[in-house]
């Protein structure tokens, strides 16, 4: 697999895409390629599906995009009825955007207006997690714990306060499972009390962590300890759910099983499937109520935001994981997924720990099982096992720097929720085959 593509990321040798079908794509050479990853877990229903693609086309026929500012659709608003329903409607607003980033600077912009309508023009300031992704834009790059993506901005960045990841494989010094929850919220405690709660406009976190820790869910219990502590401050609670939310964990909100609801949810990915680029903002009627109240609008929306083609998309592929039981097959068949991928690596010593849930599932890759040491950055071993797995037609999703921001080799596992018992197994086949192949390099 080569780095990318001849436009501005400096990257050469990419095969050239035909197209797609249900789980695979093909080269203009031919060779099919399993999407065991969804690229970085986008692709919910697989690829070229006809439904969706027609519901596009009559779009386009009828009217590609009018401005939201001056028009509403029935694609938009079918949208957004389908959103509030699959989300559980614990939410009062749902603001569009183009991708993960825009949903992610929309969350934080709600989060400061929302103190600035109640007269809190104090409240300015974010609290994040170390080892953590939320996106691009200098707002959600601010808010990420992701040292090598941030290096050449810093100086430009936010000035934002770090908390610990919730990472069980890998605790803060001293702690123990039963402990870990409490030792964070503490920490988050001290934080806000030492920053000044005057001061902390939200908490942003990904409830499951994607490219950042290859997938780490928090341990249970930790949503709801953060949310007492932040309601204890008035701080809000922004859960990013852009890679592991819109079904992909076997819930459609990730936070549904801690039976936590936070004041703000940004999803993007898995929204509209790939098919045309589609973020959202999900913001619920207490922080709502003051902006609209004072300001009558939110203030942030982009030229694009609730496209209208956009908007037909999302409604057909939430339609169609709604109408199969998408939902409820990720979260049936992950477990199952999960379990024999488990099996599959368990000759490996190198494979430390395989988790997550439902279809979005981290490997993590050590020197040492017992230490859990990692392997060295040099050796580039998740970017390797990538590689090897992508030429022999699977596509996974390598990620390094889980451990200290350079060290650490995980692989993300997200196929689309309607993948087939036989293309599930043949991912964790070839998943197996590049790993071992990869390792067997000394
Ligand atoms: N938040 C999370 C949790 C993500 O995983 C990502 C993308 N990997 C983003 C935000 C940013 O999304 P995008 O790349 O679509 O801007």
């Amino acid at each position: 697999m080569a780095r990318g593509g001849g436009s501005g990321f400096g990257l050469q040798d990419l095969s050239r895409i035909a197209r797609g079908q249900g789980s695979y794509l093909y080269d203009e050479s031919g060779r099919a390629y399993l999407d065991g990853s969804g690229g970085p877990a986008v692709f919910c229903i697989g690829h070229a599906n006809a439904e969706v693609n027609a519901a596009i086309a009559r779009q386009l026929d009828s009217i590609a995009y009018a401005y939201r500012y001056l028009f509403t659709s029935s694609a938009l608003e079918s949208l957004t009825e389908i959103v509030h329903r699959v989300s559980g409607r614990c939410f009062k607003d749902i603001l569009y955007s183009a991708d993960g980033s825009e949903a992610v600077e929309s969350a934080l912009k709600v989060a400061l207006q929302h103190y600035a309508a109640r007269g809190l023009m104090k409240k300015r300031r974010f609290i994040a997690r170390r080892r953590s992704w939320h996106g691009n834009t200098l707002g959600a790059l601010s808010v990420s714990g992701f040292e090598a993506r941030r290096r050449a901005f810093e100086g430009s960045l936010l000035d934002v306060s770090f908390v610990s990841p919730a990472n069980s494989y890998r605790m803060p010094q001293g702690c123990t499972e039963e402990s870990l929850v409490s030792h964070l919220a503490r920490e988050l405690e001290e934080t806000i009390e030492r920053v000044g709660p005057d001061r902390i406009a939200a908490f942003i976190f990904e409830p499951i962590v994607g490219a950042a820790g290859g997938v780490v869910p928090a341990p249970p219990g930790y949503a709801a300890a953060i949310q007492a502590v932040c309601a204890r401050h008035d701080v809000l609670v922004i859960a990013d759910e852009v890679m592991c939310g819109a079904g992909r964990s076997g819930t459609w909100r990730a936070l549904e099983h801690e039976g936590v609801v936070p004041d703000i949810m940004s999803v993007a990915k898995g929204l509209a499937g790939g098919y045309i680029p589609l973020g959202a903002t999900l913001v619920s009627a207490s922080v709502a109520e003051p902006i609209m109240s004072e300001h009558g609008a939110y203030m942030t929306g982009h030229t694009f935001s609730g496209h209208t083609a956009a908007c037909a998309a999302g409604f057909a592929v939430q339609t169609i994981i709604e109408r199969e039981r998408l939902v409820e097959r990720v979260r049936t068949t992950g477990a199952s997924f999960q379990q024999a991928l488990r099996e599959s690596l368990s000759t490996f010593d190198e494979v430390g720990d395989v988790r997550g849930r439902g279809f979005f599932i981290g490997v993590e890759l050590v020197k040492d099982r017992k230490t859990r040491e990692p392997f060295a950055p040099e050796r580039a071993l998740s970017f390797d096992i990538g590689q090897r797995a992508f030429a022999d037609g699977l596509i996974c999703y390598p990620c390094s720097g889980n451990v200290d921001g350079r060290s650490g080799d995980t692989v993300i596992l997200a196929p689309p929720y309607n993948a087939s018992e036989a293309e599930l197994e043949q991912i964790c086949i070839k998943l197996t085959r590049a790993i071992g192949a990869a390792l067997a390099v000394k």
